[in-house]
C-alpha cells in the first residue's frame, strides 16, 4: 500500500498525453472559433512532461462541451421565446452547449410522424429548429431532449398494445397520460422513427432524453410484449407481485436491467446511422443508485457504453446536503473515468423543497449545490423552466459560476482523484439486499461513513466493488458500509487487498448475503472479521436488522474495558482505581462507559485474534422516566471487534451499525467514533490534515505537475435547514498535504480569492494556511 498522496496519476503515459492535449486544446478552443459538426482532428504540440512529440488527436465534441445551459420549453414557450435574448444569454453564461426540447410526448418541429403530436401552442412554427440553428450559428453544440415515456389518449387508442398495463389489462396513467411500454413498438420503432427524423433535418449534435427507462421498479407491466419476451428469456411468466424472496421477480428485475441496456444501445446505433458516429444518445441518468435501482438503470454497465453521463439530479436535500453531489460526481466519474464529462442540469429555480418552478432559488442555495458539483468533477449545466421569467433573479444566478469556470477550466477536468480511502458500494447491494428498504439499509450507513469522512476532513472515493482490484493501488483502507451483499468474485478482490497489507472496515450484516440477497450460513469474510454468526444463541427472536430498521431502540454500547472503578460506588467522593487502558479508538471518549446506539445486536462467535473494544447493552424503558434503568448492564455481545492479521492489515468489524445511526440522526460520538476507526484502520495514510473550525468537505485532485485542494465550506448549509441565503465563512484554515514527486510545492495559487500564497515543507509535506473561505476555494499547488 502506498500513500495515494505520494503517487503520480494512475493514466498509463499514453493516457497522460492525451490528458495534456486535450487541456492544450480546450485553451485554444476558449478563442477559436467552435466547430461542432463532426469530431474534428487536431494536431496537438506535446511539450508536456512526458516527451516532446506531436500527436494527432481526435477529439468529439463531448469530450470538450464543459458549460451547458437548458431552457426546458413548455407548451406555451412557442408563441413567447425571444431567441435573440436566448442568445445573449448563451453569451453571457459562457455556454458551449444547449439542450433544446425536440420530441417525444409532444414535438417541437413541424414532425411528419404519425401520432407524433405539435406541443399545443406550436402553431406553425419550428421553435427546435429555429434554436438548432442559432446554436451552430453561435458555434454551440445541440443535444436535442427527447422525452419517451408516455402519450396522449388518441396514441393510447391508435396502439393500445404500446401501452404498460396491469394485471387485469388496464393502462397505467400519469395524469392524463398514458405510460408506453419498453418492449413495445413505441420504443423499437416509434422513438427511431422521431429521432431518425430530427437527426436528418437539423443535425444536432447528440439527442438525450428526459425520461427514457419507462415504467420504474414499482409497477409490473402484464401487456403481452412483456409476456411474450420474459417467457423467451426465462421460460417464465412475468411474476405476479414483487416478492424479493421468489427467483422469478429477481430474474425480472435483471430482465428489466437488460432491456434498458438495450434500449440504450438502439438508440444510439439509431442516432448514429442519421447522424454520423459523434451523433450519440445519451439519456438521463439519476444522482442516486437508489433512483437507478428504482428505474431500472444499471450505472455500471450504462457507463461501459457511455461517451458522456447527462446527469439529472438538480438540488440537494435536507437529509444528504450539498455534499451528495460531490459524492455523486466521484462515483460516476469512478465508473465513467476521469477523462470523461459529467454535465449535470442544476436548478436555478426552487426545486426541490418545495418546488416552484417560476420563482428563482435563493442564488447562494442554487450555488453551493454548483460548486459541489464541480467539486466532484460535474460540469455546470444551467436549467429553468419556461422561456419567459418574471422572477428576472433567475437570470443572474448562473453567471459567476459560469465565468469563473470558464477562466479556470483547465484545473476543473481530466484530473485524478487522489484519496486513501474507498467506500465499497454496489448497486446489487441496493437492489438485492436493501431491496425495498434501501434507503435504510444501504443509503443511511454510505451517508453516515461519507459525512464522518468528511466531518473529518479525511478525503475519500467511492469504489465499486467490482473494481476492487483496478483500484486498489490507490487506497490504504476499504469501507464496507453494511454491504450485506457481495459476490465471490469481489469477496477475492477483498482478500487480495488485505492481503496485500490493506484496511478494512466493514459494518452491519456485511458479506452476510450472496448475490441474490440470500442469507449465507456465516459472514463470508467472518474469518477476516475474526467474528462469525452464532447461530444456536438467537436472543432477538427473528428481529433482523431489516424489521428493525425504521425503530429506534433504546440501547447502548459499553466500552471495554472500564477504566475506573469506585469501590464504594459513585459519588462516595473516594479517588476512583484506574484498572484498564482502552484503545486508541476509544479515544476521547475517557470520561465515559457507555455510547448512545440505538440499534439491536445478536449474539456472534469470536475468534481468539479479535479484540472487543464494545459490547451490547440490551433495550430498556424510557417511559416513564422512573422505569429508564439498565435491566442488564452487561453482556458480551459484541458491538466493535477489531482484528490484525499477521502482516499487517488493519481490519474492524462493527455489528453494530453505528454508520447508520450516525446517518440517520447525526450524534457526534458516532461520527467521532467512525473518524478514530478509520484513522486506525488507515495506520494514519491520510494525505491531507486541516486545523481550524467549520465544516467543510477537501477533495484532492493530481494533474501532471501539480496538485489541486478543492475545499467547499458547508459551514452555513450544516447549521440548518435549506434554503441557506447566507454565508459563513470559515478560516484561517490550515493546510498539510502530501506532496507527490511531480510537485515541489514551491507556489499556491488560490482560484477564488485570486491570490498566489506560499507555505513550508517539512519531510515532503507542504503546510500553508488560507485565511478566509467564503463558499469556496480552489488552491492549485505547483
Ligand atoms: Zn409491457
Amino acid at each position: 500500500m502506498n500513500n495515494s498522496g505520494n503517487k503520480l496519476p494512475d493514466l498509463p503515459e499514453e493516457n497522460r498525453n492525451k490528458s495534456n492535449n486535450r487541456r492544450s486544446f480546450l485553451k485554444k478552443a476558449a478563442v477559436a472559433t467552435f466547430a461542432i459538426a463532426n469530431a474534428e482532428l487536431i494536431s496537438v504540440a506535446n511539450k508536456g512532461s512526458f516527451g516532446q512529440r506531436e500527436t494527432l488527436t481526435e477529439i468529439p465534441w463531448y469530450r470538450r462541451v464543459t458549460r451547458w445551459g437548458q431552457t426546458n420549453i413548455t407548451e406555451k414557450d412557442p408563441i413567447q421565446y425571444d431567441i435573440t435574448w436566448w442568445r445573449k444569454h448563451w453569451k453571457d453564461t459562457n455556454i458551449q452547449g444547449v439542450i433544446v426540447n425536440a420530441g417525444g410526448i409532444v414535438a417541437y418541429y413541424p414532425t411528419k410522424i404519425h401520432l407524433h403530436k405539435p406541443a399545443q401552442y406550436l402553431g406553425g412554427r419550428d421553435l427546435f429548429g429555429d434554436l438548432c440553428r442559432a446554436a451552430h450559428e453561435d458555434g454551440i453544440a445541440v443535444f436535442a431532449r427527447m422525452d419517451s415515456n408516455r402519450a396522449a389518449e388518441e396514441f393510447y387508442n391508435a396502439h393500445p398494445d404500446w401501452f404498460a398495463v396491469d394485471s387485469e389489462g388496464k393502462p397505467y396513467k400519469a395524469g392524463e397520460l398514458f405510460i408506453t411500454c419498453v418492449n413495445s413498438p413505441y420504443y423499437n420503432d416509434h422513438i427511431p422513427a422521431i429521432l431518425t427524423e430530427i437527426s436528418r433535418l437539423y443535425k444536432p449534435e447528440g439527442f438525450t432524453d428526459n425520461s427514457w427507462s419507462g415504467l420504474g421498479r414499482d409497477t409490473i407491466c402484464y401487456c403481452e410484449n412483456c409476456r411474450k419476451s420474459f417467457f423467451a428469456k426465462t421460460g417464465k411468466d412475468i411474476p405476479k407481485i414483487r416478492n424479493w424472496d421468489d427467483q422469478v421477480y429477481r430474474e425480472w428485475i435483471r430482465w428489466n436491467y437488460d432491456r434498458r441496456l438495450e434500449i440504450w444501445d438502439l438508440n444510439n446505433i439509431t442516432t448514429k446511422a442519421a447522424g454520423g458516429k459523434d451523433c450519440i444518445w445519451s439519456g438521463m441518468n439519476s444522482g442516486t443508485i437508489s433512483g437507478q435501482s428504482r428505474s431500472f438503470r444499471d450505472y455500471k454497465e450504462i457507463c461501459k457504453k457511455a461517451d458522456i453521463i447527462m446527469l439529472d439530479s438538480q438540488a440537494r436535500n435536507d437529509t444528504n446536503g450539498f455534499q451528495q453531489n460531490s459524492d455523486t460526481g466521484k462515483l460516476i466519474h469512478g465508473l465513467l473515468g476521469w477523462d470523461k464529462l459529467i454535465p449535470e442540469s442544476m436548478a436555478m429555480y426552487q426545486a426541490g423543497r418545495p418546488t416552484f418552478r417560476l420563482a428563482a432559488k435563493p442564488v447562494q442555495e442554487a450555488r453551493m449545490w454548483m460548486l459541489e458539483g464541480i467539486a466532484g468533477g460535474i460540469q455546470p449545466w444551467w436549467h429553468y423552466v419556461a422561456a419567459t421569467h418574471e422572477d428576472r433573479r433567475i437570470y443572474h444566478t448562473p453567471v459567476p459560476v459560469f465565468s469563473w469556470h470558464k477562466i479556470n477550466e483547465e484545473f476543473l477536468i481530466n484530473r485524478n482523484p487522489v484519496a486513501s480511502v474507498g467506500v465499497v458500494w454496489s448497486q446489487q447491494n441496493s437492489d438485492f439486499y436493501g431491496r425495498e428498504e434501501s434507503d435504510l439499509l444501504v443509503d443511511q450507513p454510505w451517508r453516515g461513513i461519507t459525512e464522518a469522512l468528511i466531518r473529518a476532513r479525511i478525503p475519500y472515493l467511492p469504489v465499486n466493488a467490482d473494481h476492487i482490484d483496478r483500484d486498489a493501488s490507490k487506497f490504504s483502507l476499504l469501507i464496507l458500509p453494511n454491504l450485506g451483499v457481495i459476490t465471490d468474485t469481489q469477496i477475492a478482490m477483498i482478500r487480495r487487498f488485505v492481503k496485500n497489507g490493506g484496511g478494512l472496515i466493514a459494518t452491519g450484516e456485511s458479506t452476510l448475503y450472496n448475490e441474490w440477497g440470500d442469507r449465507r450460513p456465516d459472514y463470508a469474510l467472518g474469518d477476516l472479521f475474526g467474528t462469525h454468526t452464532d447461530n444456536q444463541h438467537k436472543t432477538n427472536s427473528g428481529r433482523t436488522l431489516r424489521k428493525t430498521a425504521l425503530e429506534t431502540l433504546h440501547t447502548y454500547l459499553r466500552l471495554t474495558p472500564e477504566l475506573r472503578k469506585n469501590v464504594d460506588g459513585p459519588h462516595t467522593g473516594a479517588e476512583p482505581e484506574i484498572i484498564g487502558k482502552r484503545h486508541d479508538i476509544l479515544k476521547g471518549f475517557e470520561e465515559t462507559d457507555i455510547l448512545s446506539y440505538g440499534g439491536l445486536l445478536e449474539p456472534v462467535l469470536t475468534e481468539p485474534s479479535g479484540e472487543v473494544l464494545m459490547t451490547f447493552i440490551p433495550q430498556f424503558p424510557i417511559y416513564p422516566p422512573e422505569t429508564a434503568w439498565m435491566r442488564e448492564p452487561k453482556t458480551d455481545i459484541p458491538g466493535l471487534i477489531i482484528n490484525t492479521i499477521s502482516d499487517g492489515g488493519r481490519i474492524a468489524f462493527m455489528p453494530a451499525d453505528i454508520d447508520r445511526q450516525f446517518g440517520r440522526y447525526n450524534l457526534p460520538d458516532h461520527g467521532n467514533l467512525l473518524a478514530n476507526l478509520i484513522r486506525w484502520a488507515t495506520k494514519d495514510i491520510i494525505p491531507l490534515k486541516i486545523e481550524g473550525p467549520g465544516l467543510a468537505e477537501f477533495n484532492i485532485y493530481s494533474q501532471p505537475g501539480r496538485l489541486i485542494l478543492h475545499i467547499v465550506n458547508l459551514t452555513s448549509a450544516g447549521t440548518w435547514r435549506q434554503p441557506v441565503d447566507e454565508y459563513i465563512a470559515i478560516g484561517p484554515v490550515n493546510v498539510s498535504i502530501k506532496l507527490p514527486d511531480d510537485v515541489t510545492g514551491k507556489s499556491i495559487q488560490l482560484l477564488v480569492s485570486n491570490k498566489k500564497i506560499t507555505g513550508s515543507q517539512e519531510n515532503g509535506w507542504l503546510n500553508f494556511t488560507i485565511s478566509s473561505i467564503s463558499d469556496h476555494e480552489v488552491s492549485v499547488i505547483i
